[in-house]
């Protein structure tokens, strides 16, 4: 908003033409520049040749999973396309408003009114949900490299504004009918990309989507592979979404072999500023860690995770594998992953399983790959009109 009224200024404007653009962007939805009527003709003239615009990312394509999630790929002005995920009922893990997940006991209670508007689009299969949430990138590719995530293959393209962050939620809540504040979303930034290796431009747009869009930085959660020194920036943030920190290995030797960024940063680092985050009341840290067949889902691993997070409020999602054909790992056993979770219960962690949501579309976890670098589409995809 600040910006928007410094550009005002900067052109001898009125500081109020600010408040004029950031209303017609996210109160109108207004999707071209010259159709901002609140604006003088030649002001918006003027706005056109320095290159501004208005508008949201273009939807190039839907899939659409049995379960109801949706992987959207989302295209931006340059041609570059990222992924966003909706999920209906959640994402079994992080909903990102203090609701706990996993194989949680859900209300069987479904809030009328929580339905996607019809908006002249196909009714869906799964007309009603109760928490909705999207799955939001930040990065075209990533430069982080884990061993057990397809994004990684990609390599890191370039960062995405902090519009283009709110831009892929705003073509998704009107792709889904959907409005905050009236209709409950959350927001789980743990798409493609590390948000913390774009973290100014991520802090942004969670703001404009405070601010704008509607929904509260309560609902959103941001997921860190284990960037050290922005989780000691983020605490200090004075708004701020729920943490959640991508563990993944147990000891050093291990995470390292895993998340080669924990040579960088190892586990003494991490878990020590995991210690000092500043954890607001009844709020929680959350641990994510994949399990990987025979690599590190073995009973002295769950041992070591006990040990790890002694004296921190956390709570652990454990994700079995989502495969991959390229990746060199196998998914456990599901008795093998609920062993894991009783060693880590036993010792009074909040533990839960994550559903895997959208595994059919490539959408679940880790999955994310722009689509037009996997096999050709199936007949899962639906052009859009
Ligand atoms: N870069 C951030 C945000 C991505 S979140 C981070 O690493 O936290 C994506 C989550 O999915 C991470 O917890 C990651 O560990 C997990 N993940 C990655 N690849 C996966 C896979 N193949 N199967 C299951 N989970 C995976």
């Amino acid at each position: 908003m600040l910006e928007l009224t410094n550009l005002a200024l900067g052109s001898g404007q009125p500081a109020y033409r600010g408040q004029q653009i950031f209303d017609a962007v996210y109160r109108q939805k207004i999707e071209r520049l010259d159709q901002v009527s609140t604006l003088p003709l030649e002001y918006r003239a003027r706005l056109a040749e320095q290159g501004w615009g208005v508008g949201f990312p273009t939807i190039a394509r839907k899939f659409i999973s049995s379960d109801g999630t949706v992987r959207y790929l989302v295209e931006m002005a340059d041609g570059e396309t990222v992924e966003t995920v909706w999920m209906p009922d959640g994402d079994g893990g992080e909903s990102g408003d203090g609701s706990e997940a996993g194989d949680e006991i859900e209300s069987d209670r479904v809030v009328e009114g929580l339905r996607p508007a019809a908006r002249g689009q196909a009714p869906s299969p799964h007309v009603s949900w109760r928490r909705a949430t999207i799955c939001v990138s930040s990065q075209v590719g990533c430069a982080v490299n884990c061993k057990f995530c397809f994004t990684a293959l990609l390599g890191v393209k370039r960062n995405l504004e902090a519009g283009e962050i709110v831009g892929q939620i705003a073509a998704v809540l009107r792709a889904q009918g959907v409005e905050p504040p009236l209709q409950r979303v959350n927001i789980v930034f743990m798409g493609m990309g590390e948000p913390f290796l774009n973290y100014d431009n991520f802090m942004k747009s969670v703001r404009l989507l405070a601010e704008g869009v509607g929904i509260p930085e309560s609902r959103m959660t941001v997921s860190t592979a284990g960037i050290v020194p922005r989780i000691h920036d983020f605490g200090q943030e004075p708004m701020r979404p729920k943490l959640a920190i991508s563990l993944n290995g147990s000891n050093d030797a291990l995470r390292s072999e895993v998340m080669p960024l924990n040579r960088k940063w190892n586990l003494g680092e991490l878990m020590k500023a995991a210690r000092e985050f500043p954890l607001r009341a009844r709020e929680r840290l959350t641990f994510e860690y994949v399990l990987l067949a025979d690599v590190n889902d073995a009973p002295e691993q769950a041992r070591e995770v006990v040990e790890l997070v002694r004296g921190i409020r956390a709570k652990i999602n454990l994700i079995a594998l989502n495969p991959g054909t390229e990746l060199p790992y196998r998914t456990p056993e599901q008795d093998r992953v609920l062993a894991f979770q009783r060693i880590l219960v036993a010792a009074g962690i909040p533990t839960f399983v994550r559903r895997p949501r959208g595994r059919d579309i490539f959408a679940a976890c880790g999955q994310l790959k722009r689509t037009v670098e996997i096999a050709p589409a199936t007949s899962l995809s639906a052009p859009l009109d």
